[in-house]
């Protein structure tokens, strides 16, 4: 088969500023390019009005864990129509629904306990305002208001409205709105050993120099002044699925119990199965308990805009009435469908599958991709599994950003000849420079889908530096 050509600025989904050439092609402002219409899904299959059957390989930004068979479809159409005729919305300031209260309780239990309080909203990026504002209460309310700094790491992503884009540090995404960034955020080095671990260096000792570095934070910014760390314990987009070096987070706990700095994990990406437990600080290699998660994407599969945080005894014993609030909080519908998700996940035992699915998914990659001199880093845990592109893989120097070789592989993959979507990244080198894609197939995936996928990856990423060197 001849290879397919790399999108340019001539391919027809392409126009890259949008081309006056093709005034019927709608411009879409978040890509910058023409888009293909999705008119049907099944699975992990998606199709195009075009013609085109696209294999969902990343489930948007690991968003899709069940997929989109009909019986997942006739589950939640179900468990939305039972949560409609009961009550379709209702203040969450005044009542409780069958939707958010049988969501509050699964979830809480699933915790055993280490969680006592749940708050949902509907997107990620809400739930880290969220996280950020209870941080703030529970220092007011235990007599702490000097505190109102927050320390996150760098190379992170936190979402994208004003406070959520101050605690993240991804360049290219702040850089327009620095001046409008929040003066309280400061970062810390983040945990990635492919990239950062010192020569000779050894695991504890970078544990030891990222925890003494946490500690020097807290000290320049006044012990008695941080009111949270804010991490994804599975770093996500900004760096493409890279897991902490073992007692990295029982470090960063206890410098949090030190100083009595809450300790807030950001699972939006990273939560909610992906990585084969429900909560990202079950798996083993993280074992630290939060003070407060925060979690979206697969809560809601995608069916309904779902998101939220749950925190634990210590800060639900002083809360009292939570000072924020939102219209659409604890919305019935969206916590049913939630719910619903949260049952199929049990009852199909996908967590288990995550793992041994996802032990596929990995080998599968480095038996395809380990040689091949651009693929610098194969990684991840669970279903969530990132490749990190380099120019030179000794010096493991990054493709510059203009480059966009992570979107021109996406761009390559949805192409007619391969037919696949892989999320794509920038910024993981040092915040602007360096490119993942992301492979995040919904958790209902077969072991033959989970080849398929290995396969029209490997096919796609040799392809691209083929024709692109
Ligand atoms: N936190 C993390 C780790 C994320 O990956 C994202 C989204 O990509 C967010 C927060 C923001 O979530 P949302 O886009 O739903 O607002």
């Amino acid at each position: 088969m001849a290879p397919a050509a790399i999108p340019d600025e001539t391919s027809e989904e392409s126009s890259h500023p949008p081309s006056n050439e093709a005034p019927n092609l709608i411009f879409h402002p978040t890509a910058g390019y023409k888009l293909p219409r999705l008119v049907g899904s099944d699975g992990i299959h998606l199709f195009c009005k075009d013609g085109r059957d696209i294999v969902d390989a990343c489930g948007g930004p690991g968003v899709a864990c069940l997929g989109q068979g009909s019986e997942v479809k006739k589950r939640i159409k179900a468990a939305e129509d039972r949560q409609r005729n009961e009550v379709a919305y209702s203040s969450a300031h005044f009542f409780t629904t069958t939707g958010a209260g049988d969501l509050e309780e699964c979830l809480i239990e699933s915790t055993d306990g280490k969680m006592t309080g749940a708050w949902f909203c509907s997107s990620g990026s809400e739930s880290l305002e969220a996280g950020i504002k209870l941080a703030r209460q529970f220092h007011v309310r235990t007599g702490h208001p000097l505190r109102v700094n927050f320390i996150a790491r760098k190379n992170s992503y936190h979402g994208s409205t004003l406070g959520a884009l101050s605690l993240g540090s991804h360049e290219w995404r702040r850089e327009i709105y620095e001046p409008m960034l929040g003066q309280n955020f400061s970062h810390v080095s983040r945990c990635n050993a492919y990239r950062d671990l010192g020569p000779g260096e050894t695991i504890p000792q970078y544990v030891a120099r990222l925890k003494q570095e946490l500690v020097d934070e807290i000290e320049r910014l006044g012990r008695e002044t941080v009111c949270a760390f804010v991490v994804e314990p599975v770093v996500g987009a900004a760096m493409g699925s890279v897991p902490p070096v073992p007692g990295y987070f029982r470090a960063m706990r206890e410098v949090c119990d030190e100083y009595g700095v809450l300790l807030v994990f950001d699972e939006v990406m990273c939560g909610m199965g992906r990585i084969g437990y429900l909560h990202a600080w079950q798996h083993p290699l993280i074992d630290v308990v939060p003070d407060v998660q925060t979690f979206g994407k697969g809560l809601g599969a995608g069916y309904q805009p779902v998101a939220g945080i749950m925190f634990g005894k210590k800060i639900a014993d002083v809360l009292g009435p939570f000072a924020h609030g939102q219209t659409y909080q604890h919305h019935p519908i969206a916590c049913a469908v939630a719910y619903e998700v949260q049952c199929m996940i049990r009852e199909w035992n996908l967590l288990h599958k995550v793992n041994v699915m996802g032990k596929r998914l990995i080998r599968g990659l480095h038996t395809e991709l380990d040689k091949h001199p651009k693929v610098g880093d194969i990684r991840g845990l669970g279903q969530f599994i990132s490749l990190e592109f380099v120019k030179d893989k000794k010096t493991k120097e990054p493709f510059p950003h203009r480059f966009q070789v992570a979107e021109r592989i996406h761009r390559l993959g949805m192409q007619r000849s391969h037919c696949i979507c892989l999320y794509h990244g920038q910024g993981c080198a040092d915040g602007k420079n360096g490119d993942i894609v992301m492979v995040m197939p919904a958790y209902t995936v077969t072991e033959d889908e989970i080849d398929m996928i290995v396969d029209r990856t490997a096919i796609v990423i040799r392809e691209f530096f083929e024709t692109a060197a």
